[in-house]
């Protein structure tokens, strides 16, 4: 601790009165803490960049992914300015038929790169203004809780991710550190303290949940994670999300010593809980396939069979239900989900499995989005079409559009193309929440990939949300 630095006293933990073992002061309690996390290295494989491809120093399964030829011309074409290729071997096998199954072709267009993400590279290069949400480095703070940028890559990449910008640099979001992340909680909750719970100036509550971000979070090792959650944890925060896609792109991360690192977590301050933000887009990441691709059930079952990796880093995790729960959000993306009896099994298996469905999210208007984009309409036509047969606690997701604006809902679609309605309604504001529940009408637009696409086209909208929504 800093000569000056006060002696914090998180909500979940002994009071620092003394540096006794009764009472360990904030240092101590980290300390205790940390001596107990094991961080070994772990070697996902797999390829970054497409030099390797083009230069032909790739094994024989991953050259199933690019030719050099193919991989040359992707180069040429610049298609790693908009998003750097990566898979780690246990995706590449999943992609190829590597894996005693036949090859997926939903995962290849997942993380395969195209000719055609360049093509039209309209599209914003920060999303939802993200930046403009950002009161510190790496900090964004939109909503009631806050997000942190905590890494620049993952264990693969997919080509449709909204974050393509924190990867290439582009926008010049830099990276969360610690102490400043801790400063900003600090004084951002001793402000709202001050004034009923909430920032004076801002209308935001009392922060009590943040999300690790990146990036996947996941790729840190043990001991970085342990200090982002132990920082967070002594600064009162109560719900500690972790936004990650590892658990389809490289389960084995979920190891003993990982578990291990959550157990001493969770026995230092037992009040925290943690949340995985679990990001599978589609059934193959998770099922086991046949010959044919067909999913296989089990003998005298019903349910379809997992991938023992997956299985088995889920069924650790729910384990922990008493700390930990699990919920899956994902984009809806052409040619690699937008099908509703793909979605409908992946909310059917991952509920069956303890594993929330969260949100369904329309592509972002990211550059080069119209390579991924299926309409809104017929997004939520598919959706709508997903949920049909699955029961009420399986179907708690929604499908919606992060706008800088918040999180719209798209509730609705109803008569002919050329003269029905789309009903949006708005769950989550920036800053205090004020429109929060309100809803908004528009005249249909088949083509619409975006909010704004219906800006033309307003029918009801007294908040004139969607009209200020970029
Ligand atoms: S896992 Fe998430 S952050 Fe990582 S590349 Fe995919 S969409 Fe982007």
């Amino acid at each position: 601790m800093q000569p000056n630095q006060p002696n914090r006293t998180p909500a979940n933990s002994a009071p620092p009165f003394s540096p006794d073992s009764e009472h360990p002061t904030e240092e101590q309690r980290k300390q205790d803490f940390l001596v107990k996390v094991a961080s070994p290295r772990y070697d996902r494989g797999g390829v970054s960049g497409l030099k390797r491809y083009a230069e032909g120093k790739v094994d024989a399964s991953s050259a199933h992914l690019y030719s050099t030829s193919e991989a040359r011309k992707l180069i040429e074409l610049g298609i790693e300015d908009r998003m750097k290729v990566k898979i780690s071997d246990h995706y590449n096998a999943l992609v190829t038929g590597d894996s005693d199954m036949p090859p997926s072709a939903p995962l290849r267009n997942l993380v395969t790169a195209r000719g055609e993400e360049v093509k039209d590279l309209s599209g914003e290069v920060d999303p939802s203004n993200q930046l403009s949400y950002s009161p510190a480095a790496g900090i964004l703070h939109k909503y009631e809780m806050a997000l942190l940028y905590v890494v620049k890559t993952c264990s693969a990449h997919c080509r449709y991710c909204y974050r393509l910008d924190l990867f290439t640099g582009k926008s010049g979001k830099p990276l969360a550190q610690l102490a400043a992340v801790r400063d900003y909680i600090d004084a951002h909750n001793e402000a709202a303290a001050a004034n009923h719970g909430f920032h004076p100036e801002t209308g935001r509550p009392t922060l009590r949940e943040v999300l690790l971000s990146g990036g996947d979070p996941m790729v840190l090792s043990n001991t970085k994670l342990a200090a982002w959650l132990i920082e967070l944890a002594e600064a009162g925060i109560s719900t500690i999300r972790i936004g990650t896609k590892e658990l389809a792109f490289f389960p084995h991360r979920f190891d003993d010593d990982f578990f291990g690192m959550l157990d001493a977590f969770n026995e230092a301050y037992p009040n925290v809980r943690l949340v995985f933000a679990v990001h599978f887009t589609h059934p193959d990441e998770f099922l086991i396939r046949d010959d044919e691709g067909a999913y296989v059930t089990a003998e005298n079952d019903h349910r379809f069979m997992w991938l023992a990796p997956v299985e088995n880093a889920v069924e650790q995790l729910t384990r922990r239900r008493h700390f930990i729960s699990l919920e899956n959000q994902t984009p809806i993306i052409r040619d690699v989900n937008n099908d509703a009896h793909v979605l409908k099994i992946l909310q059917q298996e991952l509920y069956a499995h303890g594993i929330g469905n969260h949100y369904y999210f329309q592509c972002r208007q990211i550059e080069g989005h119209k390579a991924f984009a299926v309409p809104v309409e017929e997004c939520w036509q598919l959706f709508t079409d997903s949920q049909r047969h699955l029961s009420g606690v399986e179907a708690h997701a929604r499908f919606v559009m992060s706008t800088e604006q918040g999180k719209v809902e798209v509730c609705g679609v109803s008569g002919e193309p050329d003269d029905g309605y789309v009903v949006f309604k708005w769950h989550r504001n920036p800053g205090a929440a004020a429109q929060r529940g309100q809803i908004a009408i528009a005249r249909r637009n088949p083509q619409a990939l975006w909010i704004n696409d219906y800006q033309d086209r307003v029918f009801q909208d007294p908040e004139g949300l969607i009209g200020s929504t970029e």
